[in-house]
């Protein structure tokens, strides 16, 4: 048996549970008291690099508050990232309307290439052109973060290797 005390504050290779208010511009975006608190791996940038970096070292029950600028949040906002796509390339059916999140498939150039996938936004559609957004929603945006540690534990072996939580179960 493993008898093994929890840790008592934020540190590599320890599993947090975290409730976390997420405002961008001031307003609520995100926040765990609709839904669950994140558990995740702290070390393994399985959050946002920002958060990640400003909770080392919080104890058991701390709360924080956290500004996470672009770069180590969701990242600059890319102009590049805008591309025209010409409407016909989309099925007829498809609900063509601004603000529309889709998921885009790429072929690779060549059968070495692998094919990827891809989240873009849809910002304007004419009758031959879609416009396309493939930044982050959150690109370019200071992310403000108040965040509570409501539990600790060491993680196995077993995820530290995988660089992920594994379930209660
Ligand atoms: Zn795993």
């Amino acid at each position: 048996m493993n008898t093994e005390t929890n840790p008592t504050m934020v540190e590599n290779n320890v599993v947090v549970t975290l409730e976390y208010e997420l405002k961008v511009d001031g307003e609520v975006v995100d926040s765990s008291e609709n839904g669950d608190p994140i558990v995740f791996l702290q070390g393994a940038e399985q959050i946002v690099i920002g958060l990640e970096k400003g909770i080392y070292g919080m104890k058991l029950g701390e709360t924080r508050e956290i500004t996470v600028l672009p770069a180590e949040g969701y990242g600059e906002y890319d102009e590049n990232g805008i591309v025209e796509v010409a409407r016909k390339e989309f099925p007829p059916d498809f609900p063509l309307e601004p603000g529309v999140e889709i998921t885009v498939h790429t072929d690779g150039e060549d059968e070495d290439s692998e094919n990827e996938i891809q989240e873009a936004t849809i910002v304007s559609v004419n009758k031959y052109v879609v416009t396309l957004n493939f930044n982050h929603p959150l690109a370019g945006k200071t992310l403000d973060f108040k965040v509570k540690v409501v539990d600790l534990r060491e993680a196995t072996e077993e995820e530290i290797e995988h660089g992920h939580v594994h379930g209660e179960g």
